[in-house]
């Protein structure tokens, strides 16, 4: 076994990874840009190395500065987590070449999967199912139009280098097939330096189901069964569990039985993962699956697998990397119970799930049991910064029935309390109460399907009990010590009941406390956390984020005219320009920002007096974007 490795990454994948060093007494040494000298995986890891600036382009995508920091600290061998290095192989080779062992499949597997149209080639001389299609050589656009037809539409296209959902074109009608071709080639060329495209038949209804393999360098391939991992948002997955429900004993076999082909075909070694696009249209228990793609690393939802299998996936990648046998046989590797993950974003699913970012100020959950674990690397104090993915933790429970693991997870959801910034949470609860969801009713479609009921109108605002709730606690004295911002309060007796008005904003609208106080108001189980003048309720999976009036600004008043940034980004469009006349809400520019594009919106009507941003400006957290002279205000 090594005795000392360096951890190409960040956040909780490292801090998972660590754990488990420490675990096999493996000393550990972590990296580290700018942005995260005191993040939590540096405090945990034996030693760690600084890699450069906040940007990855600049720390933890720089192979050559990496592999300096393990050589010069002793590290035998190299974890690259996922996403940035783990796919590379290019750095895959340098590891080999400077004699450090590189904790991951080979270059050449790598390279076998890297580009769809190969891939699907290889899949299929091995005898692993592949989506009807055409994947020929010939890009000619009479031959793949007439490819389209013999498919069938609807079709997709896409890029063969294509990867993350961009690179793809839905084509419902042969009209359009010209049109989304040379755009799709577009893409592909300028996005990934190749215009190639292959072509699909489109599932309608899919299920995600992929399996996770393990190889060694001894010949021996196994699955540890398969996940599944259909609630998806944008192709992102947000709720993962395993085993996948719904399906046959036969078809769980078959499809753990292809993916140990699949892993075979190109020697595979290590942890892997063949994800299969499963055709649910005619039902689920024996429904045609397909080989989508490969991932040669460990996946962000590992952890339902080690649940059910109990099994170590970080140790059995190092011992693989350090050359020993598979742990277990197939024989060997039995599931027991389910376990679900979801992941905990810093997003506002009520703006169009826009990432936050700012300071975790505190983090806690009071209804943790063994059934749950948390796989984190933010602790209270810590910052979610534009720089990485706004992902604040990995939530997983473990039942021995999905109902039992599905019910752990609500009440982990209404035991969490985390405050600073606004999260998903309150989403993930709502599909963890959802009927069709508790039905095991899965497709890729479920998320936008039933987006009404996940993202109430009233989503992150408080109901009439809630604003009780906040007032009973209001007036036990939560302003103790803070007797110079309530100066300003009314507070007086009448009939014999104290009365206080209290005034709280939440979301842009103004809540006014000011009922007598309800004596025989009992509320549900319920917390509240103060931070300065921020107040946040959790009150049964819901949270509800307020702000208690500064009142000893200068009362500005209504600011909706004010439109600044409220992280990093860049301006993508500008719809509107100064001396404009814009209605409420209407939408002014686009900016971009942690790769996803928000829309930025009228707070109120009026006219345009500043706009002081262009195309492709680069803005910072806090810049002045729009300035609005309200109607009524001009
Ligand atoms: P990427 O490499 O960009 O992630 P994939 O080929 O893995 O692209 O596909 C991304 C997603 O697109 C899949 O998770 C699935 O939801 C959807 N998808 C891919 N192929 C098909 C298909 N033939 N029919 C329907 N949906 C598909």
């Amino acid at each position: 076994m090594f005795k000392k490795i360096l951890i190409a990454n960040r956040g909780e994948i490292a801090c998972r990874i660590i754990e488990t060093c420490r675990k096999m007494g493996v000393v550990t040494v972590a990296v580290y840009s700018d942005a995260d000298a005191r993040a939590r995986h540096v405090r945990m890891a034996d030693e760690a190395v600084h890699i450069g600036a906040s940007p990855s382009s600049k720390s933890y995508l720089r192979g050559e500065v990496i592999l300096k920091a393990a050589k010069d600290s002793g590290a035998e061998a190299i974890h690259p987590g996922y996403g940035f290095l783990s796919e590379n192989a290019a750095f895959s080779d340098a590891c080999a070449k400077a004699g450090i062992t590189f904790i991951g499949p080979s270059a050449d597997s790598i390279r076998a999967m890297g580009l769809k149209d190969r891939a699907k080639d290889i899949m299929e001389a091995a005898g692993v199912p592949i989506v009807p299609g055409y994947k020929g050589e010939d890009q000619d656009l009479k031959t793949l139009a007439a490819e389209a037809k013999k498919i069938g539409y609807p079709v997709l296209i896409k890029a063969v280098a294509g990867g993350g959902g961009k690179g793809m074109r839905l084509v419902e009608d042969a009209k359009d097939f010209a049109d989304l071709l040379a755009n799709c080639q577009r893409e592909g060329l300028a996005s990934f330096g190749n215009a190639h495209v292959l072509l699909e038949k489109y599932i309608t209804k899919p299920r995600h189901i992929e399996v996770q393999v393990f190889g060694d360098n001894h010949g021996h391939v196994v699955h540890l069964f398969e996940r599944d991992c259909s609630l998806q948002r944008r192709h992102q997955k947000v709720v993962e569990e395993a085993p996948a429900p719904n399906i046959s004993d036969k078809m769980r076999k078959s499809i753990g039985d292809a993916a140990v082909k699949a892993a075979k075909a190109i020697n595979y070694s290590g942890a892997g993962t063949i994800e299969f696009i499963v055709d649910v249209s005619n039902g689920d228990a024996n429904a045609p699956f397909y080989f989508m793609e490969m991932n040669t690393r460990l996946q962000v939802e590992h952890p339902v697998t080690e649940m059910i299998t109990e099994q170590d996936l970080v140790e059995w990648q190092l011992r693989v990397a350090s050359g020993e046998k598979l742990p277990l046989a197939q024989k060997d590797i039995a599931i027991n119970g389910h376990a679900f993950e979801v992941r905990l974003y810093a997003e506002d699913p009520a703006q169009n799930f826009m990432p936050q970012t700012g300071r975790v100020t505190h983090f806690s959950n009071d209804a943790l049991n063994d059934q749950m674990r948390v796989d984190t690397g933010i602790e209270a104090g810590d910052s979610v910064t534009a720089f990485y993915d706004p992902m604040i933790a990995k939530l997983i429970t473990h039942g021995q029935t999905r109902d039992e693991a599905a019910k752990a997870m609500r009440s982990m959801l209404e035991g969490l309390n985390i405050c600073g910034l606004n999260t998903n949470q309150e989403f993930l609860h709502n599909i963890f109460v959802h009927p069709d969801f508790l039905d095991a009713q899965l497709d890729t479609g479920f998320i936008p399907r039933h987006e009404d009921a996940l993202i109430p109108d009233h989503y992150g605002r408080p109901s009439e009990g809630d604003l009780k709730i906040l007032h009973t606690y209001l007036m036990q004295g939560a302003d103790e010590g803070q007797n110079d911002i309530w100066g300003a309060h009314d507070n007086w007796r009448m009939c014999g009941d104290v009365y206080r008005k209290f005034t709280l904003n939440c979301r842009g609208e103004t809540y006014n406390l000011h009922t007598n106080s309800d004596k025989n108001f009992v509320p549900e189980y319920a917390s509240i956390i103060k931070h300065d003048r921020t107040i946040t309720l959790f009150n049964n999976g819901r949270v509800i984020r307020a702000e208690l009036p500064d009142y000893n600004s200068d009362g500005a008043g209504d600011t909706s005219g004010r439109i600044t940034a409220s992280m990093p980004g860049r301006i993508v469009s500008v719809m509107a320009k100064k001396g404009d006349v814009v209605e409420k809400d209407q939408p002014l520019l686009i900016m971009e920002s942690m790769k996803v594009e928000i829309t930025i919106r009228a707070g109120c009507g009026g006219t345009i007096e500043d706009l002081p941003i262009a195309v492709n400006d680069q803005v910072s957290d806090g810049a002045l974007l729009v300035q609005i002279t309200a109607e009524d205000a001009a």
